[in-house]
């Protein structure tokens, strides 16, 4: 049995806790907040996406910074087992569209209740309001913490301080110089599935517009295409956002942070041009006295319709009967190819992930231990692995925590 501090009390901490604690070590959670799991609060709009119920290689293509590395952990702990976890643990889930896996009760609460009450059933000893400062190295190993109430000496150290982002609910970074002082490498952290600022103000107008079946299109200033999806997406008051945007976000970052790209976003994927203008001559012809801008409302959301009309630099009250047919191609064309131009990401206070972080190559997969210094060891967020939405980046904290708690009496 040793002796191990965990620090971080977000989803990785408490994981590793739980399974340590499981597997008869005396277990101490540091967090540095007030309660544990601040940013599990706010996972999935208040309801926690707690996993994806896809099958293992559909897991392995989420993840989109070093999925090799991924590869243990996942195996030893997969989304089945997460769900299996949580019944155990007393909450109920529930299957969404897109394999998204809920708490049935649509509580995040509920899903940090469950974990709470694990840790205390198992004695886990957990210190809240207590930051992490540094941490001790002797001889090449780790030998415990010191924070800002005094040293707390341990065998073995687990770092689960997440990432950089939404740095209000704790999560501020520290973890990576922890890391950098046993010598590791730390992978610059940038901002990922973050909202997009965009140059143009139609977003601003159309702001809280919700479309759900839409392709995005981005292009470099050259004009070559280097992205494509399909689905939901959001317009903001400084930009986009929305399930399509983030994940265009986390894939184009290295790109966004060199050149503006062009975003083009095709409210009508359904149909190709020629059906799309068919189905305009129809909207004009059926009642020739309708207002152009009553045409558009058949076709747009309501909020689009101004930001169509002054794009188009159309008269909104012109009867359909007088609409040239150039101003009906114009239309079609915008439907289909809708420009904006993005200018950067929406930052750390916005992002929902850290891209970037503890490099993966001296680190153990099978542990999580570095490869540095003896008894340290890091999990979840703080790792540079990251993935899409869909409730990816909680199964890597999972089945990372997992992995290296269940093994830790293991690493030599
Ligand atoms: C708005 C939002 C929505 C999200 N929704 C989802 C979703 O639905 N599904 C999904 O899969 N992922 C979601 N994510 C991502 C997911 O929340 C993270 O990937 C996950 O929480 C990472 O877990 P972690 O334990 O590694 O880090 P965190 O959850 O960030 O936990 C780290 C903890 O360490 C503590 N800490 C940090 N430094 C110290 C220190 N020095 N001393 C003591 N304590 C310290 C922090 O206070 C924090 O509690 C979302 C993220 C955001 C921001």
């Amino acid at each position: 049995m040793s002796e191990i501090l965990v620090v971080g009390g977000g989803a990785a901490g408490m994981m590793a806790a739980i399974i340590a604690a499981e597997n008869r070590h005396s277990v101490t959670l540091i967090e540095k907040n007030e309660k544990l799991g601040k940013k599990l609060f706010i996972t999935g709009k208040g309801r926690c996406n707690i996993t994806n119920a896809c099958e293992k290689e559909e897991l392995f293509r989420n993840v989109v910074t070093n999925p090799k590395f991924m590869y243990s952990a996942f195996n030893a702990f997969s989304s089945e087992d997460t769900v299996s976890f949580f019944e155990v643990l007393g909450l109920k889930t529930k299957t969404e569209r897109g394999k998204r896996v809920f708490p049935a009760s649509d509580r995040s609460s509920d899903v940090i209740k469950a974990l709470e009450k694990r840790l205390k059933a198992l004695g886990v000893k957990i210190l809240l309001n207590a930051v992490v400062t540094d941490i001790i190295i002797e001889s090449g190993s780790c030998r415990g913490v010191v924070t800002d109430g005094g040293i707390l000496k341990a065998d073995k150290v687990i770092v689960a301080t997440g990432g950089k982002s939404y740095p209000l609910t704790g999560s501020t970074g520290d973890g990576y110089r922890f890391a950098k002082k046993a010598g590791h490498l730390v992978t610059e952290p940038l901002p990922g599935l973050a909202p997009l600022k965009i140059k143009e103000d139609h977003p601003k107008r159309m702001q809280g517009l919700s479309l759900k079946n839409v392709v995005v299109r981005f292009f470099e200033k050259n004009g070559k295409k280097v992205y494509e999806d399909f689905g939901e997406m959001l317009f903001t008051h400084f930009g986009v956002s929305g399930p399509v945007i983030l994940s265009a976000e986390s894939i184009l970052l290295k790109k966004l942070a060199k050149e503006e790209m062009r975003l083009t976003i095709d409210f009508k994927p359904a149909l190709d041009d020629k059906k799309l203008d068919n189905r305009l001559i129809r909207e004009l012809e059926v009642s020739p006295k309708r207002e152009f801008k009553s045409v558009l409302k058949t076709l747009l959301p309501s909020s689009a319709v101004p930001v169509f009309i002054d794009i188009l630099r159309a008269d909104p009250d012109k009867k359909a009967c007088e609409i040239p047919g150039s101003l009906r191609k114009e239309t079609v064309k915008l439907l289909k190819n809708f420009p904006l131009t993005v200018t950067g990401t929406g930052g750390f206070d916005e992002a929902v992930i850290t891209i970037g972080g503890v490099d993966v190559k001296q680190i153990d997969p099978a542990t999580m231990g570095s490869r540095l210094c003896k008894d340290l060891f890091f999990v979840g967020e703080v790792l540079d692995t990251d993935a899409l939405t869909g409730g990816f980046n909680l199964q890597i904290a999972w089945s990372s925590a997992y992995v290296c708690a269940k093994n830790i009496g293991e690493n030599k």
